[in-house]
């Protein structure tokens, strides 16, 4: 009958007229919904459950108070512990990149937005933060994608190192250095190699680029869409790599933003962007109230 969380939970509490705290019944009614609704947003069971359990400790006992509706009440609740669960520490979009040229090295599955988002960045801390930013792609594998990276930055007017033919990715990860100090730049962006599936050769390749770069932020790149499988991708970059952020995208698709929430729960690391779109202004802060919301609906 009601199609949001929000409108599911007024709806039970609507039906109960009683005064006075929160009874532990209405709330087991009221946590069956957000249970329901977080797995229908695509959060993973063991998270719902965790978060279920921390809700209905905060909700038990508060009085409701007269100005507002039991069911608000609840919905207010929910909507603060999830924040709470979204929220990293400190601004999700301001990255460590002071000491020049610092590296930011990009990690990712293929086909997660890697290269898009390289470029979207590029550009945001060109145009809001006046950076100077220099571009490489590692992925040897792929020479499109060594191309497209360089496209991308030309579209959004950044350097990117000229491609050298019969490089290995360690070898460009150490040429991208040097010319961002010899050049001059605040921040130098490895584009690293993405495979469809995570195996033992790329992480082994991304782990000997990371000794090489030293990155100040090493941020994984991953589909929103796909759920659970983006949890487990993060979970197996910290573990090989180590993460210092996440950056989600297709948050711009139909999801409801269940994977932000498992993502924070599991890995534990800040989610630091979202991808809105395909063009190159699609790149936004993560605000854990706007991902609460939709969760909510
Ligand atoms: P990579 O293989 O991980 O480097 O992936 P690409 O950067 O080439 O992106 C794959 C496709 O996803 C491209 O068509 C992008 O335009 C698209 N894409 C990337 N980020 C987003 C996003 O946030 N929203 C949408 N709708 N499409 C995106």
């Amino acid at each position: 009958m009601f199609e949001t969380l929000s409108g599911r939970l007024s709806g039970v509490f609507d039906k109960l007229t009683r005064q006075g705290a929160l009874t532990d019944e209405d709330i087991s009614t009221a946590l069956r919904e957000v249970r329901v609704a977080l797995l229908e947003a695509d959060v993973s069971l063991p998270v719902a459950r965790d978060f279920v359990k921390a809700v209905s400790e905060k909700a038990r006992g508060q009085a409701v108070t007269k100005s507002i509706t039991p069911g608000q009440q609840v919905v207010k609740i929910v909507h603060d512990a999830l924040v709470d669960m979204l929220k990293g520490e400190g601004p999700a979009g301001e990255l460590k990149i002071d000491s020049p040229p610092a590296p930011i090295l990009m990690v990712g599955l293929q086909g997660s937005g890697k290269t898009t988002t390289t470029a979207k960045l590029a550009k945001r801390l060109k145009e809001r933060e006046g950076k100077r930013i220099l571009l490489a792609s590692l992925d040897t594998r792929r020479p499109a994608a060594m191309e497209q990276l360089a496209i991308l930055a030309l579209q959004v007017g950044v350097d990117s190192l000229p491609i050298v033919a019969g490089q290995t990715a360690v070898d460009i990860a150490r040429r991208a250095k040097q010319q961002a100090a010899l050049g001059g730049y605040d921040v130098v962006m490895l584009d690293t190699a993405g495979r469809l599936h995570i195996d033992d050769e790329l992480m082994d390749e991304v782990t000997a680029v990371r000794d090489v770069a030293k990155p100040r932020e090493t941020l994984l790149v991953v589909d929103g869409l796909t759920g659970q499988d983006a949890v487990n991708v993060a979970e197996q970059f910290d573990g090989r790599v180590g993460i210092s952020g996440v950056v989600l995208t297709r948050m711009d698709g139909d999801g409801r933003g269940g994977a932000a929430l498992s993502m924070r729960a599991v890995t534990g690391k800040p989610i630091r962007f979202v991808g809105l779109g395909e063009r190159m202004d699609a790149l936004e802060e993560f605000h854990p109230e706007r991902v609460a919301g939709r969760i909510l609906g």
